[in-house]
């Protein structure tokens, strides 16, 4: 007859206590699994446990010797150490009618000898045990051998108060935070190598910080920070007996060997239906905008990543007004890609060899002369090879390094600049100029001083701003702009007519050139849109006083046709393809011998 053990008297204060310190289900813990080894070794016995008593099962933190991860709560030694919460040793289950019918010693695996120290947290409550066991009966167990496994189990203690302290839990939620997540994603990364699980990882973004930044300036801290705690309680039950962690302001997340993306559209649609209605939190009604990422384990090579590409599948699924998205991994190479593009630029701007400039020439229709060129950037990077500038300026004008870039092109171009005047090469140089350079208030100065650094003449410089970065129009954007014409550089608009569809700001720019953008040209004449709206564009200018050049021209068809409807000025293929520096004068003197057109 098998006995039951008994239950302890705080039961339920018991088992309060062993769920806040998100334990159960968790992934082994190094530490842990040290002292169950070192326990096994010292007693000379094939298995120790660290068993936590759960509601009806004992579930084991950490086990040597031993494959099964729980047992049922009727067949736990360790249930009496907790009730007692003193130590229970069994020197020979045979001998004893607790144990002597007991499953685990009638078949595997054959305990004939038991040790088991209860873990005491706070207030007197045990959550399980360490303990060691036998399959041989042993004759004594000395007190100074229950004195060591006692000193083992108070080290399995202070563990877990440190897993629980501040540096693992989040603490207005109690819930274990970002750096346990990554702690246990690296535990099961090595697990799910060796044994070939797929693990799915979870995320749930409750409302967008921003939402809940609102809420801090409104409500306060205290407040919110209590409907987070609330919202956490809610994921928690939904998830359970998963752990759940808190991974960002208002994300949280669980990870999970068995889940498949059927089960993520099952649980996805059961938390759109549970936080349908507003959530009340101390009278007040909030709104849950949720929206839920997912990525398998195994596509990622560090948690941190892992991480990341949760919050991007996330922040997707927002913006496509979805409840759920998987991460997209070429989503993932393309950030990827775009990480290692800015984590080398400030080295490539530091050396000689990456980047360059190359020069396309500029035409005058008419006379077919070339008047000037403009710079281009190129980049060879060391391991990505060649990548183009529409690929890492836009990338670069999200940080601080577009102003890297554009001292650097500025700087290369006026030494090439002055080494054309020197030799006679008389022409125009235009330069990119981006929409974050002229925010800078100090772009004019350092331009100004540059110029002089090189003495050059202001006049043979042309700088390039598109049509989006100037069109807003601000005061101070003006102000950078009249400072530079002041100075005599020429400012043309680049890629007109491509972005911006208010042409108020073209009545008071002190630029001299409209740049029509290639999409309206490259489909001359096939394109009868094309063929209205480039007229349109040619006479508008002329009318506000501009020159009008076009960009793209990749045919003589296409480059007589502009001539013919009065275009001024052009650039593109049929000229010519943009040129290392070193061609630009002998391609101007084989220009020179073309005969004039007009
Ligand atoms: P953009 O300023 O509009 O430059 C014109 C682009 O069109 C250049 O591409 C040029 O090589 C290309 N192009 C010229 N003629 C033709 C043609 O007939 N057919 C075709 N298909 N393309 C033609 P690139 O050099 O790849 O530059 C792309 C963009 O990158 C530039 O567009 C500009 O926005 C940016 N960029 C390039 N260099 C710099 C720079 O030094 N600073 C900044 N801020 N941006 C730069
Ligand atoms: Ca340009
Ligand atoms: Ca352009």
């Amino acid at each position: 007859m098998q006995i039951t053990p008994p239950i302890p008297f705080n039961e339920e204060q018991r088992l309060a206590t062993l769920q806040s310190l998100c334990l159960l289900d968790t992934p082994p813990d190094a530490s842990l699994d040290l002292i169950t080894e070192l326990a096994a070794k010292l007693f000379n016995v094939p298995i120790s446990l660290i068993s936590l008593i759960d509601h009806g099962r004992q579930w084991f933190k950490s086990k040597t010797g031993l494959s099964v991860a729980e047992t049922h709560r009727n067949q736990a030694f360790c249930a009496y150490a907790i009730h007692s919460l003193r130590p229970v040793v069994v020197l020979d289950t045979h001998d004893d009618p607790r144990f002597s019918e007991h499953p685990l010693v009638l078949g595997y695996p054959h305990i004939r000898f038991y040790a088991g120290i209860p873990l005491i947290m706070d207030e007197e409550i045990g959550i399980g045990t360490l303990c060691i066991i036998g399959t041989e009966p042993k004759a004594h167990f000395s007190s100074d051998e229950l004195n060591t496994l006692a000193h083992l189990a108070t080290m399995v203690v202070q563990r877990i108060e440190t897993l629980q302290s501040i540096g693992y839990t989040d603490q207005p939620t109690g819930l274990p935070n970002r750096s346990r997540f990554i702690e246990d994603i690296e535990h099961w990364r090595q697990a799910s190598a060796a044994a070939d699980t797929k693990h799915i990882a979870f995320s749930v973004d409750i409302c967008g910080r921003d939402y809940f930044y609102g809420m801090v300036q409104s409500l306060g801290l205290e407040y919110a920070n209590g409907f987070l705690t609330h919202v956490a309680n809610t994921l928690k039950e939904q998830f359970a007996p998963l752990p759940l962690y808190r991974i960002d302001t208002t994300s949280f997340a669980i990870i999970d060997t068995s889940l498949t993306e059927q089960d993520i559209a099952r649980i996805s649609q059961a938390l759109g239906h549970v936080f349908s209605q507003s959530i009340h939190y101390n009278g007040i009604p909030h709104l849950a905008i949720l929206s839920i990422g997912y990525t398998y384990l195994a596509a990622h090579s560090s948690a941190k990543q892992l991480i990341g590409a949760l919050s991007t599948a996330a922040d997707n699924a927002r913006k496509a007004g979805q409840v759920s998205k998987c991460f997209d991994s070429m989503q993932g190479y393309l950030q990827q890609r775009s990480f290692e593009i800015l984590a080398t630029l400030p080295h490539a701007l530091s050396q000689h060899n990456q980047l360059s400039l190359l020069y396309q020439p500029k035409v005058d229709l008419h006379s077919r002369q070339c008047f000037g060129v403009e710079a281009l950037l190129r980049w060879n990077h060391a391991s990505l090879g060649n990548i183009s500038p529409s690929e890492f300026i836009p990338l670069a004008e999200e940080t601080a390094l577009i102003r890297r870039i554009t001292h650097w092109v500025l700087r290369s171009a006026f030494s090439q600049l002055r080494d054309w005047v020197e030799d006679g090469t008389r022409m125009v140089v235009s330069i990119n100029i981006s929409a974050k350079d002229i925010e800078d208030e100090e772009f004019v100065d350092r331009l100004s001083s540059m110029l002089s650094e090189y003495s050059i003449n202001p006049a043979w410089v042309e700088l390039e701003f598109t049509e989006t970065a100037i069109s807003r129009s601000t005061h101070s954007i003006q102000q950078q702009l009249e400072k530079i014409s002041q100075l005599g550089l020429k400012i043309s608009i680049d890629d007109f007519g491509a972005g911006y569809s208010n042409l108020n700001y073209l009545k008071d720019i002190p630029a001299s050139t409209l740049k029509i953008d290639q999409s309206f040209i490259k489909q001359l004449p096939s394109s009868a849109k094309d063929m209205k709206i480039v007229p349109s564009l040619i006479h508008l200018g002329h009318d506000l006083g501009f020159t009008i050049l076009a960009e793209g021209i990749e045919t003589q068809e296409i480059f007589e046709l502009l001539r013919n409807i009065g275009c001024n000025q052009g650039q593109g293929y049929w000229f010519s393809k943009p040129l290392p520096p070193s061609q630009i004068k002998p391609w101007m003197q084989a220009q020179a011998a073309v005969p004039c057109t007009y």
